[in-house]
């Protein structure tokens, strides 16, 4: 039995209670998922501080001395308590709001303690509120130690005694019993190459490090090290695609494609989307998956760069080569639009299609289930209701998933249950890929980019004005109106379940109907809280330009389009993240008129708040705000919402670590080109940590 995966209740100290909360709070049940947790930051714990020189808030502070008068505050139950802390120096205010009841015994008078936290300041005085108190043990291990880890704790975890002072001795206690059996993971040669430290000394070091250099030797270590055997994943699952998954060989160009290029194309194709259709997807696939690979590829395009032309176009070619082919969007709304530019763009050919999403009648999708099992469906278009397991392709031969951060990558991946042959998969997206995380969580990934805009199309104009300039903001939407252009008012409504968010968006409607009134006017709404129907009647009317505004929350952020809907406002943008105010803008700018966003907020913005809307105002430049938005937000986040499927990184950081990891990367490919099955002994530990690692997560080399 491996001693780092003894459960942690076994811990001198923690008990069956303790590792509840540990488990619940970090997700820690054994030693060396306790080991994992890395301080984010140290201080100094050989000082000790005077509690009469206490001046700034940003820091940690340790003080030793006694405790007195414990005062409840608030009648008849009390809802605060204060203490007084007391060292040679003078005393300082400490203040507690939970555990009241269990204050009262807990400090003996006379005796000294060790306090430990930051300070707050009130009213010109510091005090100290929920700091970690102990009784002072002079032999105490973390003092007169030099630095000691600073860990991340909830507030549940302080209730129960687990504060950062307790992390770090049980780190200290586990290290103590296991350092000796902490494996090394990489073999020799590379450690050597690349001057890093053995394992074991890496975790001896980020959690008790001597000085800096420690630190700064262990950190390297245990970065690369993470980055090391994600990008060994990666590799090996883009390895493990292009050998051993049989992709569907489309190699003819046959009379859909030609015909709807040479007779029915809309508009002349920009360079960029050529270069993708014709010579990306047609050779590529021709040469590639001519020979039998399944293609997986992340199509990349900014708002407006004409991704479903190009869409359109690889379905035809599946079609060409006796496949059916899907495309799915990640709301009703997106899937509908689709639909339209298919019947609209396809009237004169002669395809079977349709569209299928949750609010599709029972006898019209009893149709399309049996046209997609019998094959004589050739195209269908839809929500996630497509992933639905009664859904039966007869050979579904490509799969194309729309604006993709919306979806998770298991969701993606139920396209592979559907047939023997996985289909070939066309990922469109708008959000930029940064460097970085184009080598890491899209390192499996072949890209292909749409890097040009249609021509004709005048960048969108931005402007920040604060909510006390409505009057203006007002004048400014009449006289477009007048011009015949069309408005959308976005709403934060970050959940939609969130009442105050509704209210906004209400009281944000009725003001506007105020200022806009019928009959001259006609506004439609759009929010999360409409049955899809009526959203789709709403917007239904924005569309057929039955209605000149449009207020909405950001159901309308992905994929619409409307070229005749020239102004975007977004009131409380400071709401909304970098890449969402993108997406945002990206609906309009789509036709040739001159387009405008304006983001409204009020004075009071974060420092953030200002960057992003500085950010916005000059540049339209969606890959220049993508690296803004992961320099603020770091990588967890970029694409909006929460991805499922998204790496988690124990001390790699995607967004830091940028000179880091081409060097792994490069280190990985080397050590798989001679040893790509990982059965060479020296790589024996290798092999073991990497089946240890990735045992339980789901299997990536499946989806793109
Ligand atoms: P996105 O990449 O954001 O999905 P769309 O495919 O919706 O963009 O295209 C945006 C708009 O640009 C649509 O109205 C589309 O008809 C138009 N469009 C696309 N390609 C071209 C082109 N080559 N020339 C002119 N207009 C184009
Ligand atoms: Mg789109």
């Amino acid at each position: 039995m491996n001693l780092l995966q003894t459960k942690i209740a076994y811990l001198k100290g923690v008990g069956p209670k303790k590792a509840e909360i540990l488990q619940k709070e970090l997700g820690v049940s054994t030693y060396q998922d306790m080991l994992n947790q890395f301080p984010f930051r140290y201080i100094d714990r050989s000082q000790i501080q005077k509690a009469a020189y206490i001046n700034d808030e940003s820091v940690y502070y340790q003080l030793v001395g006694t405790i007195s008068n414990i005062k409840m505050i608030g009648a008849p139950r009390a809802t605060r308590a204060t203490g007084v802390f007391t060292d040679d120096s003078g005393s300082i205010e400490v203040v507690w709001f939970r555990g009241l009841k269990w204050l009262k015994n807990r400090f003996k008078p006379g005796v000294k303690y060790v306090l430990f936290g930051k300070a707050s300041e009130f009213n010109h005085n510091y005090n100290f509120v929920h700091p970690e108190i102990e009784e002072y043990d002079p032999k105490d291990p973390l003092i007169g130690e030099g630095l000691q880890g600073v860990y991340n704790t909830t507030e549940k975890m302080k209730d129960h005694g687990l504060g950062t002072r307790t992390i770090a001795k049980l780190q200290k206690l586990i290290l103590q019993q296991v350092y000796e059996y902490i494996p090394e993971t990489l073999p020799k040669a590379l450690i050597e190459e690349n001057q890093l430290i053995p394992r074991r000394y890496a975790y001896y070091e980020i959690h008790l490090p001597a000085n800096n250099i420690e630190i700064q030797q262990a950190t390297r270590r245990l970065k690369y090290e993470e980055h090391f055997f994600f990008q060994l994943k990666m590799l090996r699952n883009k390895m493990h695609r292009e050998q051993a998954i049989k992709g569907h060989v489309f190699n003819v160009v046959g009379d859909y494609f030609n015909g709807f290029y040479k007779n029915h194309l809309p508009f002349p194709l920009t360079n960029a989307q050529k270069r993708v259709a014709q010579k990306r997807v047609i050779k590529e696939i021709r040469k590639d998956l001519g020979s039998g690979h399944q293609m997986n590829r992340l199509l990349q395009g900014d708002v407006g760069s004409g991704k479903t032309i190009v869409a359109l176009m690889v379905m035809l070619l599946a079609l060409d080569n006796g496949f059916q082919a899907c495309l799915m969007a990640p709301t009703e709304i997106l899937a509908t639009q689709h639909f339209a530019t298919l019947q609209e763009q396809l009237k004169d050919m002669d395809i079977n299609f349709a569209l299928l999403t949750g609010s599709t009648k029972i006898a019209e999708r009893k149709k399309i289930y049996a046209g997609l099992a019998d094959g004589t469906m050739q195209i269908v278009v839809g929500t996630h209701a497509l992933i639905e397991s009664k859904v039966v392709f007869k050979n579904l031969g490509l799969a194309i998933i729309d604006e993709q951060h919306r979806f998770g990558v298991e969701q993606r991946a139920k396209f592979y249950e559907k047939t023997d042959i996985p289909p070939h998969t066309l990922v469109m997206t708008a959000t930029p890929i940064p460097r970085t995380l184009a080598m890491t969580q899209y390192g499996d990934l072949d890209v292909s980019k749409i890097d040009e805009l249609p021509p004709g199309r005048k960048p969108v104009q931005t402007y920040h004005v604060y909510n006390d300039d409505r009057y203006r903001i007002m004048m400014f939407m009449k006289q477009q109106i007048a011009l015949g252009r069309q408005i959308y008012v976005v709403y934060p409504c970050i959940k939609e379940s969130e009442n105050t968010d509704m209210i906004a968006l209400q009281e944000g409607y009725e003001a506007l109907l105020h200022d806009f009134p019928e009959p001259q006017y006609k506004l439609c709404v759009c929010h999360g809280r409409l049955s899809a129907e009526d959203k789709d009647f709403e917007m239904q009317r924005f569309i057929n330009r039955n209605a000149q505004i449009m207020v909405a929350t950001t159901v309308i952020e992905v994929g619409v389009n409307i070229p005749n809907a020239t102004v975007m406002i977004i009131e409380n943008a400071n709401r909304f993240g970098l890449s969402q105010l993108h997406q945002l803008r990206g609906r309009v700018g789509r036709g040739a008129d001159q387009s405008y966003c304006i983001l409204v907020t009020d004075h009071k913005l974060t420092a953030d708040g200002k960057t992003r809307m500085k950010t916005m105002c000059s540049t339209n430049d969606g890959f220049e705000i993508a690296e803004v938005d992961l320099e603020l937000r770091g990588p967890g986040e970029t694409g909006g919402t929460r991805q499922s499927g998204q790496i988690e990184m124990l001390i790699g950081d995607l967004q830091k670590d940028g000179a880091l990891i081409p060097q792994v990367r490069e280190a990985a490919i080397k050590l798989l080109a001679d040893d790509p099955k990982l059965i060479k002994p020296e790589n024996r530990m290798l092999r073991e940590h990497y089946k240890e690692l990735f045992a339980q997560t789901f299997d990536w080399s499946q989806i793109g």
